[in-house]
């Protein structure tokens, strides 16, 4: 398992966070810069290699020292681990085509992070989802990704595979063939485990 919770005080536990070589120096950062003011927990990739994380979920993980937030928080650095391992690369903006792609990208990363947080643990995963999908009062689908309870429900066919990505597909109306192929060509499958 790559991630584990050695420490009882939580404040030495982020300082081994921000300390922590994620491989190919690969590092955790946290920042009120990353929409500072905001009260949901979130984090995104940068330069290839920054896992930036704001400031609410240091707030959270050392005012809420518990084990759904931990588990929250290592399948977030998870999903945003996987992003920068690689993602399919697409360059057009508000088109279906695109939706598809995204909603590929960000339902890979949520199978990711369940490998890297959970060795693949579907009930860990789903619970951490769950978690974050609480501080949102609304679920809509968006372009850049699909709503929680898509999210969630992606994650319990517990195959990301083909027939995962053709039924994304779907969802998004993307109809483009050739794009589709290159798609399932390009990402291998991942299985959780129950
Ligand atoms: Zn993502």
């Amino acid at each position: 398992m790559y991630f584990k919770r050695e420490y009882h005080d939580p404040k030495e536990t982020i300082r081994r966070i921000l300390c922590l070589d994620l491989a190919k120096n690969r590092r955790v950062i946290f920042s009120w810069l990353l929409d500072g003011p905001s009260n949901h927990p979130n984090a995104m990739s940068i330069a290839g290699r920054l896992i930036v994380v704001n400031a609410e979920w240091a707030a959270r993980l050392t005012l809420f020292d518990d084990n759904q937030v931990w588990e929250a928080f290592w399948m977030t650095i998870g999903h945003e681990l996987t992003h920068l391992s690689g993602e399919y690369v697409f360059w057009e903006i508000f088109t279906k085509d695109k939706r598809f792609v995204n909603w590929v990208s960000e339902v890979h990363a949520d199978y990711g992070g369940a490998v890297y947080a959970f060795d693949g643990n579907i009930e860990k995963a789903i619970n951490a989802l769950k978690y974050k999908a609480r501080d949102y009062r609304q679920d809509k689908d968006h372009q850049g990704h699909p709503s929680w309870q898509r999210r969630e429900e992606y994650l319990t066919e517990k195959r990301f595979d083909r027939e995962l990505i053709l039924k994304i597909a779907n969802d998004t109306g993307c109809v483009n063939q050739t794009l589709i192929n290159s798609v399932c060509k390009f990402y291998k499958t991942i299985v959780l485990e129950t």
